[in-house]
């Protein structure tokens, strides 16, 4: 099954085509599909599915970041379907992204740590109909780069400080970092999207795209190092994949 391109895909290429030399990622010999961007020879694209979700994203990117092989925000484009994409200018802000930060169909969230709160910025950490106004589509936005790219996004996106944070608890993170066993732990792009879906009222579709990013992480390190390990971690990891999602469309 090939699903249509989505947001990321799409700004993948406009990224591409505007850059003065090729990117050059780690294991840049490997030969990578260009939707997914792993090796082909693990390429996810036929697994790819879809949930359905009443959540919306935005991922704001810094500079070259979906040009990386080893962005996991795109991840998130695969699976919830009202996913948007842009790329971070310091000075001046898309205004298609602006336009939909303020579309009033959506309430817009940026998840990011209370810590760096404006002053009277409101910050919450779970998201259900109590506190959205009437009927809006919570729409995430999420700031996709290295943890500093993500603080200067911030700091210099005035058009952030006037919407709440999600922010998530201490305990919350630490319990899914007891979950993954991780010891030095830094929440990839996609798992903190996974666990704003857990927060808003959607687990089951959280599981999903935690199990995605399981997936791709390990389609990843194969990739890059080519030997010819036993597939069959990937084919569990396909499965687990397969079978969340089947769960997923089961409790929505
Ligand atoms: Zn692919």
């Amino acid at each position: 099954m090939t699903l249509p391109k989505h947001a990321i895909h799409r700004l993948y290429e406009y990224r591409k085509a505007i850059s003065s030399k090729p990117f050059t990622a780690r294991g840049k010999n490997v030969v990578r599909c260009q939707s997914c961007l792993l090796a082909e020879k693990f390429c996810t694209c036929c697994q790819r599915r879809q949930v359905r979700s009443s959540l919306s994203f935005m991922l704001i990117m810094y500079d070259d970041e979906v040009l990386k092989p080893s962005n996991s925000g795109r991840l998130i484009a695969d699976i919830i379907p009202d996913t948007h994409a842009f790329i971070w200018s310091r000075n001046e802000p898309n205004n298609k992204m602006l336009s939909i930060i303020n579309d009033p169909k959506y309430q817009a969230f940026v998840i990011f740590p209370s810590e760096y709160a404006v002053k009277n910025q409101t910050v919450v950490s779970h998201v259900d109909k109590t506190i959205l106004p009437n009927g809006r589509v919570p729409l995430f936005i999420v700031l996709d780069g290295s943890w500093r790219e993500a603080i200067k996004m911030f700091r210099k996106s005035s058009y952030l400080h006037n919407l709440p944070l999600l922010s998530f608890t201490l305990e919350y993170t630490a319990s899914y970092a007891l979950r993954k066993g991780a010891r030095e732990f830094q929440l990839g792009t996609a798992e903190v999207a996974a666990l704003a879906l857990s927060v808003a009222g959607e687990p089951a579709n959280g599981r999903v795209l935690e199990a995605w990013f399981e997936l791709f992480v390990e389609s990843s390190l194969h990739g890059r190092s080519r030997n010819s390990r036993d597939s069959a971690i990937i084919s569990e990891l396909q499965n687990r994949f397969q079978d969340a999602h089947a769960l997923s469309l089961g409790s929505n």
